[in-house]
């Protein structure tokens, strides 16, 4: 046991007053990612709206009668629209209760918490924004690949493979997408990653260029798929979602890099040091 009940939280986090919505991102997985803003909200709110990616160990920081109210997709079942989830958000608060909207990663990336904050602000609802590790930089991170390196990037685009219509983004200049940053990160792009591939190589990317698939980013379950632009839409049929494609020269670095991987070797060298 590595916990330490020691630990003072810094004085001064805010209080949750009833009446406001707090819009939390709870990181992409790992429950150790989420932030001390995230775990003082989850210590006061009487009610927490959450998303299917959101892990349960999250869940079980908040106070026991917290009323949890799941917003994703279950058992087949469609999920609750984005203006029923922002309805209720608005019925919970008028209410009188604190609304804690949990959300994997980041809210306000590819997380649709701007459309929730615009509904609150045109219902007159007061509420924070607590960010969160985004899949994007926790997922490059966890694989041993810096998002951005010195040598190899001074530029990152994240990106959407999913249009609202549940296609290839048709509104994204695809030659500037390409050829504006090294490295690209693709959100939700699994599905459509064949046709992607292709509109990158037809706008100058190599066939060769190295492309990692990062499933379950920070969980237990977390697979990492190495390959390059030209074998991705075969390897992309492998990939169990949610997971991030990472487009570019870092992915190279996860040969040095890869601490995760090396994790058990190291620690049983530290305790056989011989
Ligand atoms: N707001 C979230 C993104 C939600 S969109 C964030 O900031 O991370 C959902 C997409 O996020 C998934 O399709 C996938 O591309 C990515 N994602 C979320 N959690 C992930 C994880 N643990 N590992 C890899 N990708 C993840």
């Amino acid at each position: 046991m590595t916990w330490q009940t020691n630990i003072v939280p810094p004085k001064g986090l805010p209080v949750f007053e009833p009446g406001w919505v707090w819009l939390v991102g709870a990181g992409p997985g790992d429950p150790g990612l989420i932030t001390l803003h995230g775990v003082n909200a989850l210590a006061q709110a009487d009610v927490i709206v959450y998303d299917a990616l959101v892990d349960t160990r999250i869940l079980d920081m908040a106070k026991p009668h917290a009323e949890r109210i799941f917003a994703g997709k279950r058992g087949g079942k469609p999920s609750p629209t984005q203006t029923s989830i922002s309805e209720r958000l608005v019925e919970l608060a008028k209410a009188g209760h604190r609304v804690l909207r949990l959300k994997g990663g980041d809210p306000f990336v590819f997380g649709r918490g701007g459309e929730e904050a615009l509904a609150l602000v045109g219902a007159g609802v007061p509420f924070r924004v607590v960010p969160g590790v985004t899949a994007a930089i926790a997922g490059t991170a966890y694989a041993g690949m810096p998002a951005t390196h010195r040598d190899a990037n001074s530029a990152v685009t994240f990106i959407t493979g999913h249009s609202m219509t549940g296609e290839v983004p048709d509104n994204l200049n695809w030659d500037a997408v390409t050829n504006g940053a090294p490295v690209l990160i693709f959100y939700m792009a699994i599905k459509h990653f064949g046709r992607i591939a292709e509109k990158l190589q037809e706008c100058g990317r190599p066939a060769d260029e190295p492309v990692a698939f990062v499933a379950s980013a920070t969980t237990a379950d977390q697979k990492v798929h190495v390959c390059t632009l030209d074998t991705a839409a075969e390897v992309a049929k492998k990939v169990s979602p949610p997971a991030i494609v990472v487009v570019g020269p870092v992915v190279k670095l996860r040969e040095q890099l890869d601490w995760l991987g090396k994790a058990a070797e190291w620690q049983a060298k530290a305790a056989d040091p011989v």
